[in-house]
């Protein structure tokens, strides 16, 4: 039998709150990295925490929407292998999950909260907005909220006789509603990151609820939705704490204060400098991307690089976002979503801002490219050597794999790293060997090739045998021999160890380039 303990503290599980979070992009444009990094933070509390993640479109804004972005989000967060578990394109009990296919929702609680006084009708015209703004500005008070000190002084159902509100909407006059923040007021907000956070309501303008096209401004959706989809934890971006007041404010005022999820603000993502938040334009100046993604805007055509395809794998582009702002205490950074998911913890997350490091990103893909299969790693090599005109079949390719991988950071890198095995350099870096060549050498190497031409097998063994027996014949050290060797063969001075190379090209391949290598030197001035 269940003893009473036991029987209450399931009551008490029972009680707990499931756990939703959600991810709610507006689809204005490419991810930004920021926004990526507050969708993994989502998925992994979820996933550790046995939760729902939920993607929720925001797009009430229709003069920012853009089409093809909410698609765009989706195959990012595919791509990053944190796709949701409910959302536009896969459904769920609480949807729709676009905000543009909620509206009467919205209507209904704003009709309310006029109804419950919270809230007004406001009839001024933007030129109205504006000669108010006007009229207010001062140097103590640049730029005038339309709030508590000002609203009587404004068209609205508050500062008009009833008969006139009654009037003007028979008339057909547009209104949006308002918002009532209280004068004089402190809301505090409990952050999971922040601790404690007042605001004065001096400070916070009567936000418009609802358009007068009848669509709701982001402010009421997010409290409506985040209420209807039970989201139990809130995570955004840092930039929305300023909003947050007025969002505490409806909870309370739609009745629903109870139901309030719990909020973790994050902090910012910043340039590499560290002064000011990082974007877009600073990606473009500084050389890296800031998108998960290529985006392509419909409207100019231009297309912004993303990650990807820069050459990210997504386990290394979610193992650097997760640690921009947050780590688990120890020294290990490399981890896996499964690893991660197990050691996130919000008391962990950082208050200030976390600098971007491209070469720190770098470093991590070279981790995370190292760590790969030769199988894993495959089709993506294929790929950056088909875009460069090498169709090369699976077995060479993954030998190629497994002998270059240790020295890419990007898979960009495999194409460098291992051109020089399909086809031989059209030039090479003849000036680093100028300095230090002479007859001995040039001697050495005329002879070597015909030596190797005799060569019975072909194996690195022998290759390096009779290199070295040449060598020691024309009292030369082979060390001094094997740059030489490597700038022939390759171009420059990378790639495995060398006779691995003449192996793989093969006897005829490696004799050619020994020539063309004899002669591009000997030709230098
Ligand atoms: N729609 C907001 C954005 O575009 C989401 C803010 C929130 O999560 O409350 O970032």
């Amino acid at each position: 039998m269940t003893s009473s303990i036991e029987a209450s503290a399931y009551l008490c599980g029972m009680m707990e709150k499931q756990v939703r979070v959600r991810f709610a992009p507006s689809p204005t444009g490419g991810l930004h990295l920021g926004g990526v990094r507050t969708a993994l933070y989502n998925y992994l509390f979820a996933k550790k925490h046995g939760g729902t993640f939920i993607l929720r479109i925001e797009d009430t804004d229709q003069g920012r929407y853009v089409e093809g972005a909410e698609q765009y989000i989706i195959d990012s967060l595919e791509w990053c292998g944190i796709g949701p578990d409910e959302g536009p394109h896969k459904g769920g009990s609480m949807g729709p999950y676009r905000q543009s296919e909620r509206k009467e929702r919205y209507l209904k609680h704003a009709e309310k909260l006029v109804a419950d006084g919270v809230a007004y009708y406001a009839f001024d015209t933007t030129q109205e907005l504006e000669e108010m703004r006007e009229k207010f500005k001062s140097e103590q008070n640049p730029s005038p909220q339309y709030n508590a000190s000002i609203r009587m002084e404004m068209k609205n159902s508050i500062s008009l006789p009833p008969e006139e509100v009654e009037k003007l909407i028979i008339e057909g006059m547009p209104y949006v509603i308002r918002i009532k923040v209280p004068a004089s007021t402190n809301v505090t907000l409990n952050d999971m990151i922040r601790g404690e956070v007042t605001f004065n309501t001096d400070q916070l303008d009567d936000k418009v609820l609802l358009k007068a096209d009848g669509m709701p401004t982001y402010h009421l959706a997010v409290v409506v939705d985040d209420y209807e989809m039970k989201i139990s934890h809130a995570f955004r971006g840092e930039e929305w704490l300023p909003s947050a007041p007025i969002h505490v404010l409806l909870w309370e005022y739609l009745g629903w204060k109870n139901d309030m999820p719990k909020w973790a603000h994050l902090p910012l993502i910043l340039k590499p400098d560290g002064k000011g938040k990082l974007s877009k334009r600073d990606g473009d100046k500084l050389g890296f991307p800031v998108f998960a993604m290529d985006w392509k805007d419909p409207k100019t055509g231009e297309t912004t690089k993303g990650f990807k395809k820069m050459g990210f794998l997504p386990e290394a582009f979610i193992n650097m976002l997760a640690l921009l702002g947050w780590n688990d205490g120890s020294n290990e950074e490399v981890a896996d979503i499964v690893q991660l998911t197990e050691r996130f913890t919000i008391e962990r997350i950082h208050k200030g801002g976390a600098k971007f490091d491209f070469e720190k990103a770098k470093w991590f893909n070279g981790e995370w490219i190292k760590r790969s299969s030769d199988a894993y790693l495959l089709p993506l090599v294929k790929t950056i050597l088909f875009e460069k005109g090498i169709q090369a079949n699976d077995e060479k390719t993954l030998m190629l794999i497994g002998l270059v991988k240790e020295r890419c950071q990007l898979l960009q890198d495999f194409h460098a790293q291992t051109s020089y095995f399909f086809e031989s350099p059209k030039v090479i870096d003849s000036s680093s060997v100028k300095p230090k060549w002479d007859d001995k050498k040039n001697n050495f190497f005329t002879a070597w090739k015909k030596t190797i031409a005799d060569l019975g097998e072909w194996t690195t063994e022998q290759i390096e045998n009779s290199f070295k027996l040449d060598a020691g014949k024309h009292e030369l050290k082979t060390g001094e021999l094997q740059l030489p060797l490597r700038i022939m063969l390759v171009g420059g001075k990378f790639g495995p160890p060398v006779f691995e190379i003449a192996q793989n090209i093969g006897k005829e391949e490696t004799i050619k380039r020994i020539e063309f290598g004899i002669k591009s030197i000997n030709e230098l001035s």
